[in-house]
C-alpha cells in the first residue's frame, strides 16, 4: 500500500514510521524544510501541563509517550547515531491551588507516571538547590521527563530518508485533492504537479483548517503562538523541570534550559515580541534567579494546532474513503504523538486498537 502523508512534524512523521515499519510505502509533503514548525518550537514536556486540566482522552494518549519514545530511540540510534535524549528529570510544581488534586491524581487516574510527593523546603532544596526562596514548598512528580524534539525530528527525518520505501518531498505545498467518487485520486501541489497514492493522512498541524472549504468541513483548528527563550548552563545544572503560573522551564542534558510559554491568538505569525519575551523571563528567573546570571542563547515562537477540547482528530475523514486524519494536538502534540500515529496506523490497518477511538473520532467535525 502506497501512502501520502501531507505535513512533515511530529505527527506526520511518526505516522510514516508507524507505516514503514509495517511494510507500506510512504511520500511525506511539507511546505518548508521536514520539521521545522511546531514541532520543533515545542518544549518536549512528555505529559500535559497539570494534567487534570485536560480531558481523559488527551492524558490517555500521552501516557504512552515516554515508553513509545524510548523504544523508537532505541530503534532508531545505531541507524540515525542520533539521541534524542529522552531526560527524566522530574517536575516541581509550585502552584499552591494544585497541590491536592496533584497529589491525589495518580490513584484517581490509575496513572503512575503521575505519582506526585509533597516537598517542604528543605525536601526541596535537595530535589534542586536553584529555587527562589519564595518557594517553600512545592508537588513534585519524579517520574516526568522531556524529549529534546529538535533532535527526535532530526532522528526520524534521518531514518525517514534512508529507508528504501520512504520519499520525503520538501518545498512542496499540497493545494488540493483530486476527488471522484468520494475517492481521492491524486494530490496537487502550488505548481500544479499531481501525487497518486491509495490512502492520503493529513498532519498539517496549525495549517489543517485550510482543507475546510475544499471538504465542506467546519475544521476548527487554528493556530495559537507560543514563545520560547533559551538559556545555556553548565552540563546538568538544572536537576527538574520547573512549573508556576502555566511557565516553565526544561533543563536539557548539556545545560541548555528551554523557558516558556505564552499563548496569543495571532494568526500564523511566528516573531517573538520583545513584551512576551520580557515576561517569559520574569516569570523563569522568579522560579530560578540564578537564570539571570547565564546567557539567552535563542528565542523563537512555534504556532500550536489549537483545537477547541485539545483531543486531536485521529481517523478517517468523513465521506472520503481513503483520507485519514492526524491533527489538532494543540499544546500536547509531542507527547500525544507516538501514540496518536500508533492509534491511527492501527485504524488504517484494520488492526486492533490500543486505545478505544471514538473520543478521537473526525465524526466531530461538522459540515459547512
Ligand atoms: C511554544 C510551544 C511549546 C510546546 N510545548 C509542548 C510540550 O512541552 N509538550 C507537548 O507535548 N507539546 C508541546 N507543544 C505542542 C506541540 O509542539 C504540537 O502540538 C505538535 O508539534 C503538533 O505537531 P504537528 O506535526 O501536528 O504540527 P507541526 O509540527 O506544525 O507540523 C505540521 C506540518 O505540516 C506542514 N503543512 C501544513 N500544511 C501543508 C500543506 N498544505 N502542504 C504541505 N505541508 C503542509 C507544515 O509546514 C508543518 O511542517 C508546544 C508547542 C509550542 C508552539
Amino acid at each position: 500500500m502506497h501512502i501520502a502523508i501531507i505535513g512533515a512534524g511530529v505527527s506526520g512523521l511518526l505516522t510514516a514510521l508507524e507505516l514503514v515499519e509495517q511494510g507500506c510505502s510512504v511520500t511525506i509533503f511539507d511546505q518548508q524544510q521536514a520539521g521545522h514548525a511546531a514541532s520543533w518550537a515545542g518544549g518536549g514536556i512528555l505529559s500535559p501541563m497539570y494534567p487534570w486540566r485536560y480531558p481523559r482522552e488527551v492524558n490517555h494518549l500521552a501516557q504512552y509517550g515516554k515508553q513509545l519514545y524510548q523504544q523508537w530511540n532505541e530503534k532508531l540510534l545505531p541507524e540515525t547515531e542520533i539521541d534524542f535524549e529522552i531526560h527524566e528529570t522530574g517536575m516541581l510544581i509550585f502552584d499552591e491551588a494544585d497541590f491536592e488534586i496533584g497529589l491525589n491524581y495518580k490513584d484517581q487516574y490509575q496513572d503512575p507516571m503521575q505519582h506526585c510527593e509533597y516537598l517542604e523546603r528543605e525536601a526541596l532544596e535537595q530535589v534542586n538547590p536553584h529555587i527562589s526562596e519564595q518557594f517553600q514548598h512545592a508537588i513534585y512528580f519524579p517520574q516526568l521527563a522531556n524529549v529534546r524534539n529538535p533532535r527526535l525530528l532530526k532522528s526520524l527525518i534521518s531514518y525517514l530518508k534512508q529507508h528504501p520505501k520512504v520519499q520525503v518531498l520538501e518545498n512542496t505545498w499540497i493545494e488540493k485533492f483530486n476527488l471522484q467518487n468520494n475517492q481521492i485520486q491524486s494530490i496537487q501541489t502550488s505548481s500544479g504537479q499531481h501525487f497518486e497514492a491509495d490512502q492520503f493522512v493529513i498532519t498539517t498541524g496549525a495549517w489543517s483548517n485550510c482543507w475546510s472549504e475544499q471538504l465542506q468541513l467546519s475544521i476548527p483548528v487554528e493556530p495559537v503562538q507560543g514563545q520560547m527563550l533559551l538559556f545555556k548552563t553548565p552540563e546538568n545544572w538544572l536537576p527538574t523541570m520547573c512549573m508556576n503560573n502555566v511557565m516553565y522551564l526544561i533543563p536539557r542534558m548539556d545545560g541548555h534550559v528551554v523557558c516558556g510559554s505564552s499563548m496569543n491568538h495571532l494568526g500564523f505569525d511566528q516573531r517573538p515580541s520583545v513584551q512576551t519575551q520580557q515576561n517569559i523571563y520574569k516569570a523563569c528567573t522568579e522560579m530560578v534567579p540564578e537564570l539571570a546570571n547565564f546567557p539567552i542563547v535563542k528565542q523563537w515562537a512555534g504556532l500550536r494546532p489549537s483545537s477547541p477540547t485539545g483531543i486531536p482528530y485521529i481517523g478517517q475523514m468523513p465521506e472520503i474513503e481513503n483520507l485519514w486524519a492526524n491533527f489538532g494536538h494543540y499544546r500536547n502534540g509531542l507527547c500525544m504523538g507516538p501514540a496518536s500515529a500508533q492509534l491511527l496506523r492501527q485504524l488504517m490497518l484494520k488492526q486492533e486498537t490500543l486505545v478505544d477511538a471514538t473520543a478521537y473520532s473526525t465524526q466531530r467535525l461538522q459540515p459547512s
